[in-house]
């Protein structure tokens, strides 16, 4: 076992107090060089041995076994899979950006760096969603489209979730060329937001979800920004100081048993 760093765990208030989920977004050792491999959750950058050791370690404090946690492969896309059993032959379920499931022995994992990571609970049946939503994602509605598929597959009812829109990049960093405003634009033309040359992508989710029947006082949005604290891992930051990729944190969502 190597000796590891201690690195921050975030989690919101709201979804503790329903006591009815385990749930975290995990982050980066304060003072880590930016190309820190310390807390790097992804298999695909740095040291898998290292990531392996990481990821058990965030799944512990969460209460969650590492055997349950079960990843998409992420493309930026809008793709919901639910997952209805647990996965130790298949921890990677194929091509998605967002998750959901019924199953108490299924945890949910995510990779970001200033993406959102979005975590749905559905305290009524209950049922969970897990979305990770870049700008690609939100202008292609994925955080409607992962309620969609808890109100089809687990009669979800959007008045009884409760979202937390997880660390990410803030408005403050997120800077867009002419070209992705007008996406959001031509996909947002009436939500109240006006787009501009920086983009603040939990308030278009927010918005989404809003428009979607759930109530305000039951979406939480975390104030952190990725890319101006040092406890996150930032692909942004990292390539404006001229790094080509960074580590990856990891959310988890797991109902409790
Ligand atoms: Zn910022």
């Amino acid at each position: 076992m190597i000796a590891l760093r201690p690195f921050p765990v975030f989690s919101s208030p709201l979804l503790q107090e329903s006591g009815l989920v385990h749930h975290g977004v995990s982050g980066r050792p304060i003072g880590c060089p930016e190309d820190c491999v310390e807390a790097n959750m992804s298999f695909d950058w740095g040291d898998q041995t290292v990531a392996t050791h990481y990821r058990s370690d965030f799944a512990e404090r969460l209460g969650v076994e590492t055997s349950s946690i079960v990843l998409p492969r992420q493309v930026h896309g809008s793709d919901v899979l639910v997952v209805a059993r647990r996965g130790h032959d298949r921890p990677f379920l194929g091509q998605a950006d967002g998750l959901v499931t019924a199953q108490w022995d299924v945890a949910l994992g995510i990779l970001v760096a200033d993406c959102i990571p979005i975590f749905l609970l559905d305290r009524a049946t209950p049922a969970i969603g897990l979305v990770h939503a870049g700008w690609r994602g939100t202008v292609a509605g994925i955080a409607a489209k992962a309620l969609g598929v808890m109100q089809d597959e687990c009669d979800t009812k959007p008045e009884n979730c409760i979202v937390w829109i997880g660390p990410s990049i803030g408005v403050c960093c997120f800077e867009v060329g002419p070209e992705v405003t007008a996406e959001f634009q031509n996909a947002f033309p009436r939500n109240g937001i006006e787009f501009g040359d920086h983009i603040d992508l939990k308030q278009v989710n927010r918005q989404i979800l809003l428009s979607k029947g759930v109530p305000d006082d039951q979406i939480e949005i975390s104030p952190e920004c990725s890319y101006c604290s040092d406890g996150f891992f930032s692909h942004r930051r990292a390539v404006h100081r001229g790094l080509e990729r960074t580590g990856r944190m990891m959310g988890l969502l797991a109902l409790r048993r």
